[in-house]
């Protein structure tokens, strides 16, 4: 070893016990949860849920698109279509257990439906128990989207409305019009 070397190690070693040195002196910094919660950032990402419309229908119309992106393939279900024209999902279910709160099942939402809150104090001893179903996740309100409703703009054909009723939406064409 060099001198230059020896002294370049001198120093770090130094510098380490100097920082050492200064936080034997500083006020310890114990943030003693659950009793003191820290404010979460706005957009913290955790506890997913399924949401509703603001006349209370299910948004949820069974595309499986959250089910598709999902990187870990923790979400599953089962769809239907009701007397009224509106899909939905018979049941739903999410795995906790698995899911890394990524956020890419709420992107691929088309409908608002599945939304992730900063809720995330989930932890069970029973990991089975982290396995909810749609009606653990089922919420009364839209959350984060409260004033839309899918079918309303949607274009599809339900009880509440037929092609060309919807809001913004223009009557269908009618293609034999300009026939001679
Ligand atoms: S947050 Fe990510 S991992 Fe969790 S269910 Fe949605 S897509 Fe899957
Ligand atoms: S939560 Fe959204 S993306 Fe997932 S199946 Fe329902 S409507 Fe489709």
């Amino acid at each position: 070893m060099t001198v230059r070397n020896l002294w370049e190690s001198v120093a770090a070693l130094g510098e380490g016990f100097a920082t050492t040195f200064r936080h034997l002196f500083r006020r310890p910094i114990t943030e003693e949860y659950p009793e003191f919660k820290r404010t979460l950032p706005a957009r913290s990402r955790a506890r997913i849920v399924l949401t509703r419309d603001p006349d209370g229908g299910e948004r949820c119309v069974a595309c499986y698109l959250c089910s598709a992106a999902c990187p870990v393939s923790c979400i599953s279900m089962q769809s239907a279509e009701a007397a009224d024209g509106r899909r939905y999902a018979t049941w739903f279910r999410i795995n906790f257990a698995r899911c890394i709160y990524c956020g890419l099942c709420e992107e691929a939402c088309p409908t608002s439906a599945i939304q992730l809150t900063p809720f995330f104090e989930t932890c069970e001893r029973e990991i089975l128990s982290l396995v909810y179903e749609k009606e653990d996740l089922l919420v009364d309100h839209g959350g984060k989207d409260p004033d839309y409703n899918f079918y309303r703009h949607c274009g599809i054909v339900t009880a509440a409305g037929g092609k060309g009723t919807h809001a913004g939406e223009a009557p269908p064409v009618n293609l034999t019009s300009n026939l001679p």
